[in-house]
């Protein structure tokens, strides 16, 4: 069967080179080899993410980062920003995890704005924040500026970020936004495959970290520090991805980071006007995502029949998350996703729709 190419908010597709990365031989995790490695992709990753502080890798997905994050910068009590699938999914992880969590929660579609914050935190109490950037399941992307302006007015609240689908897809500069954490799984705009998730943890996250029991053992950040130190992960990483990630990490540079985010935000653009044209946005207007557009399905098509005969021409988007299946559809636009690609993909559905192109 030929591959069908991915159009889905992740995993995203991965170009050929970097699956060869993938298959180059193995090196030992406490080797020299490895340490070089590391020594290569951590500054990189620092300089994508415009911080001077720590960045870790982590072999897992992005919902063990959260737990991360969760156990190790939440001492008592968490404010869980909720807007979608996955921010409602991480305030599932702090209840998990024993954290008392309250919920600041906007309709699916919606954004968390700094105003909405800035009056929760003022009621004091919290000492953390947790606040997904861009929304998988809505389409929505916060404006993380404003949040960030106004988190400043609570240097004791740690500020907890999901940046799952919008890292390296869009500039987030953590130094300058003062993020505690900030994660991301790669295998959505970074257009790596799943397996490996990395975070960049501040200074003060991890000095809080140290003062916080029951860190947990396989996420503890202040053992995956005394590593880093080192150079290298507490337990042995999946050197594959890693190899994968050095490799893309050069071409992302190449490329150009403004390029980059360019690219993401024109392809953007494209999706946007074909979905106006032909149905509607489901995003909040001026929160539309640069790196997936949800579609809201004023059409009534099938979503399950239009993805059967997409899968016809080696293609395949993702049909809306939970409670949004059938009345909406995702187009990711995000990693290393070209314009021709995009524009043929939507020629193609408008040709099985009927649509006017
Ligand atoms: N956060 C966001 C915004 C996501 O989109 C996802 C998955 O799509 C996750 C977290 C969870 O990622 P994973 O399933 O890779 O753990």
């Amino acid at each position: 069967m030929p591959h069908k190419r991915l159009f889905i908010p992740g995993p995203t597709e991965v170009r050929v080179e970097n699956l060869a990365a993938l298959a180059r031989p193995q090196i030992g995790h406490r080797s020299g080899e490895f340490r070089a490695l590391y020594a290569s992709v951590i500054p990189k990753l620092r300089r994508l993410l415009g911080t001077e502080g720590k960045v870790f890798l982590f072999t897992s997905s992005s919902t063990g980062v959260w737990e991360a994050a969760i156990r190790n910068c939440v001492r008592e009590r968490v404010l869980c920003c909720m807007q979608g699938a996955f921010s409602d999914r991480w305030f599932k992880v702090a209840e998990a995890n024993g954290k008392q969590a309250d919920p600041l929660k906007v309709e699916w579609g919606q954004a968390i704005t700094a105003e909405m914050i800035d009056a929760e935190l003022a009621t004091g109490g919290y000492d953390a924040i947790t606040v997904v950037h861009n929304e998988t399941s809505t389409g929505v992307m916060n404006h993380l500026d404003e949040i960030a302006a106004v988190m400043k007015k609570y240097p004791d609240v740690s500020f907890l970020v999901d940046a799952v689908s919008s890292m390296a897809g869009t500039k987030i500069d953590i130094d300058e936004l003062g993020i505690d954490v900030c994660l991301a799984g790669l295998q959505k705009a970074f257009s790596l495959p799943a397996g490996l998730a990395v975070a960049s943890v501040s200074d003060r996250a991890l000095q809080k970290a140290a003062t916080i029991e029951n860190r947990g053992y396989y996420f503890d950040l202040v053992e995956i520090a005394k590593y880093d130190a080192k150079g290298m992960t507490p337990s042995t990483p999946a050197i594959p991805q890693i190899q994968a990630l050095d490799a893309q990490l050069d071409d992302i540079f190449e490329e150009g980071l403004e390029a980059r985010y360019e690219r993401h935000a024109f392809l953007a653009g494209i999706v946007r006007g074909w979905a106006r044209r032909h149905f509607a946005l489901f995003a909040a207007e001026g929160y539309e995502s640069p790196t997936i557009t949800c579609v809201e399905n004023t059409r009534g098509v099938s979503i399950a029949d239009l993805n059967d005969e997409l899968a016809g021409q080696w293609a395949m988007i993702s049909n809306g998350y939970g409670v949004l299946k059938e009345k909406t559809f995702r187009i990711a636009h995000m990693g290393d996703t070209q314009e021709w690609e995009i524009r043929g993909l939507l020629a193609t559905i408008d040709r099985i729709l009927g649509l006017d192109g």
